[in-house]
């Protein structure tokens, strides 16, 4: 896999911004390189470039190597990222799962790529052949999603290493709701895959969306790749402190976890004594996708309780369904207790 053959030519051959942080790295007494001010410490001060003490910890959590890590503003940075890294706009193509999750074809629009869509099967799940069968020498990218949003299944194992291990392209696997899954994460196979990114994220599990901090793990040569064409200071410095204490708790995302998955089979059950639920989809992620008979008449319903569900009902292979996401206690009651009304 020669990753830098992948690349479009403009990224190969630039010379990335060299900021004052990236020139000098040690300590210093006095600090007057980058134009800062230098009252209202620490804030006065760029963050560090490349997050290393973030890394450091993430490292120690997920079992990887900090060369192998990326941090962007969520995990839409480094989808967004991946395109400009390796697509040339007009000309290149990528072959995604559908449904899926949605910026994967919104950052394809931006960067004026050719996104095509190959529908999963009945269960929600894709055959290795037929994506490579949408490829040509132009596709790039293939983008999958385990467990996947909006359907909530994981996607077979199976194919999924066929997909990695016959592309000649970047296949990417976001595992946003990784933790909340039975099936374990690809992780551990990162450094068998040249080709293979795999997306995290602190929004779902490490319950902290509000701090835009997402994560992609690659091959060295991936990551480097990322770096060139980020952003100088693109993680703030809020950023960085608060993730440094989240990770350092890192035992609360156990238990937060078995709560949400505690709730979210008592919600199925119940959901299952509604007659109007027509089916309820088999999820591995934070939320449960339910066909219902009425589903626009119901999201109404619930929107004017001042309950907010997502409704997935134009979205592929997804008609009638509402997606919704496993709250807390009080809050899946009060969601149940008014889809119970509604039934009447
Ligand atoms: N990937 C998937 C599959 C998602 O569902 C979402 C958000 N809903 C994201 C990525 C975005 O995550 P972030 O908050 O890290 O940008």
């Amino acid at each position: 896999m020669n990753i830098e053959k992948l690349l479009r030519d403009n990224i190969r051959q630039l010379q990335p911004y060299s900021s004052a942080r990236d020139e000098f790295k040690g300590e210093a007494s006095v600090y007057l390189d980058a134009n800062e001010n230098p009252y209202n410490a620490p804030y006065n001060r760029y963050p560090d470039p490349l997050q290393w003490k973030v890394k450091e910890q993430i490292s120690q959590v997920k079992d990887v190597a900090q060369e192998n890590i990326f941090l962007g503003n969520g995990s839409d940075e480094p989808i967004d990222l991946l395109y400009r890294a390796f697509c040339n706009p007009r000309i290149d193509n990528v072959v995604a799962i559908e449904p899926t999750y949605g910026m994967y074809k919104v950052c394809a629009g931006i960067n004026d790529v050719e996104y095509r869509k190959v529908l999963l099967d009945e269960n929600f799940q894709f055959s290795a052949d037929n994506l490579l069968t949408a490829c040509d020498l132009y596709t790039k990218i293939i983008w999958l999603c385990s467990p996947n949003n909006p359907t909530g299944n994981s996607l077979n194992r199976k194919e999924i290493i066929k997909l990695i291990t016959s592309f000649e392209g970047i296949v990417v696997l976001d595992e946003a709701y990784i933790d909340f899954a039975k099936e374990e994460s690809f992780m551990e196979k990162l450094s068998k895959y040249p080709n293979l990114v795999i997306l995290q994220t602190m929004s779902k599990a490490w319950a902290s969306a509000a701090i835009r901090l997402g994560m992609a793990f690659a091959s060295t040569e991936i990551i480097a790749v990322l770096n060139k064409i980020k952003y100088p200071y693109n993680i703030n410095i809020l950023t960085q402190k608060k993730a440094l204490t989240i990770l350092k708790n890192h035992g609360q995302l156990k238990k937060s976890v078995n709560l949400i998955l505690k709730q979210r089979t008592i919600l199925i059950n119940a959901l299952h004594d509604l007659s109007y639920v027509l089916h309820i989809y088999p999820t591995d992620a934070n939320f449960v996708l339910v066909k219902v008979e009425n589903p626009t008449t119901l999201y109404q319903y619930l929107v004017e309780k001042s309950i907010i569900v997502r409704n997935r009902n134009t979205v592929s292979l997804c008609n009638g369904c509402l997606r919704i996401t496993v709250g807390k206690p009080e809050e899946n009651k009060i969601l149940l207790e008014e889809m119970e009304k509604f039934g009447i």
